[in-house]
């Protein structure tokens, strides 16, 4: 029976209560703002030896100016306090976190270290099917960098806030220069920056050449320490003109038969499970295009299954319980279209 401390970090092993022992909270910087719009940019965590921006006078009058009821929908719904996120609570993707790590959170954290010939890259696109993880390197990108998050859903500011979304847009992207460093994201970017809008859409095009405005500033001022980070399940939605101004573009498929063996562990480790070293990699091989996400909805159903088939007596989850969940999850994403993830990737993907 195998019970192995889980580690995500594939090249260097970690103790186990290294890589998933409790969640250290952020240091506050001290300084705060009551009720003062902007105020929650002033809290924020301090990585050593980063340069903050503090409010300047220009953008307090500019924040004063703005429309408070956005203010405050941007500081309690945008503004991520979501709890840190370390590279190593990433199974899988080494390469393209060593990339983002040296590339990109190094020479915003030491600029004065950083030798490479090129300007680092401040816009990412990660592009994948759901829940393979895209908003989890995001968070663990702005965790590296202390950065204030603001995490926009292009579904929501085309839905939910429509009438508003070209305020909200302006904002956020505003705010984002404010207290830097700051890591703007923006789910299904392919929405915002679709090949359809065109000039009939003035709403669409607007938000539109909002973003690319903004891609093309923060591209070109080397002072700015802003990321910008789209995530798209469609990437081929997205206008040509569009995707060549992110710097990085990188694909992030369903876990890998370590990472999801990595991924099953450390879900099964938080429950009461029996598994055989065999039944354990007949799971591995059998959850192939599962994404991080439905691992854990998997171990999930397996611990219900396993509830509602004992009668009052606790025993641990078993290969059994896993078999009733394979009939009632499969893999949301077929294999077409991680082949079609593939082609994009081979065509415009970022090497790492
Ligand atoms: P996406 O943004 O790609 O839709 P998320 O990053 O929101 O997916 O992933 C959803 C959840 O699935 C995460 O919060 C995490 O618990 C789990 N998960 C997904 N991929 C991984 C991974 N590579 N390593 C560890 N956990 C993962």
């Amino acid at each position: 029976k195998v019970m192995i401390s889980p580690t995500f970090n594939e090249e260097r092993p970690l103790r186990s209560s290294e890589t998933f022992g409790k969640f250290t909270p952020p240091v506050i910087n001290g300084e705060h703002r009551g009720n003062e719009p902007g105020h929650v940019f002033a809290q924020r965590m301090q990585v050593p030896g980063i340069k903050q921006t503090m409010f300047c006078n220009s953008s307090e009058d500019r924040i004063k100016n703005m429309d408070p009821l956005i203010l405050e929908l941007v500081n309690t719904e945008i503004v991520d306090c979501a709890p840190p996120v370390q590279w190593t609570d990433i199974a899988g993707h080494a390469s393209v976190k060593a990339v983002i790590e040296e590339e990109l959170v190094w020479p915003i954290l030491r600029p004065g270290a950083y030798t490479g010939t090129n300007r680092p890259p401040k816009s990412i696109l990660l592009f994948g099917p759901p829940g393979a993880g895209k908003t989890l390197l995001s968070r663990c990108i702005a965790t590296q960098l202390g950065s204030t998050l603001l995490k926009l859903s292009s579904t929501v500011l085309l839905s939910k806030w429509k009438n508003e979304s070209e305020k909200i847009l302006e904002t956020v992207l505003y705010m984002a220069g404010c207290h830097q460093p700051t890591v703007v994201f923006i789910s299904e970017i392919d929405l915002l920056l679709s090949i359809h809008v065109n000039e009939d859409n003035t709403h669409l095009s607007n938000l539109k050449a909002q973003l690319i405005s903004f891609l093309d500033n923060i591209a070109t001022s080397s002072d700015d320490n802003i990321i910008f980070i789209g995530t798209s399940q469609r990437p081929d939605d997205i206008d040509e003109e569009a995707h060549h101004r992110f710097a990085k573009k990188f694909y992030i498929s369903p876990p890998d038969s370590l990472a999801r063996r990595q991924i099953l562990h450390h879900i099964l480790a938080q429950q009461n499970y029996c598994l055989s070293e065999r039944e354990m990699a007949s799971l591995v091989q059998h959850t192939e295009g599962y994404s991080g996400n439905e691992l854990i909805q998997l171990c999930q159903q397996a611990g219900a299954n396993h509830l509602h088939s004992i009668s009052g007596q606790l025993q641990p989850t078993s290969y059994k319980d896993f078999e009733g969940a394979f009939c009632k999850l499969r893999a949301s994403t077929s294999q077409k279209q991680l082949d079609l993830y593939m082609e994009w990737n081979k065509m415009y993907g970022s090497r790492h």
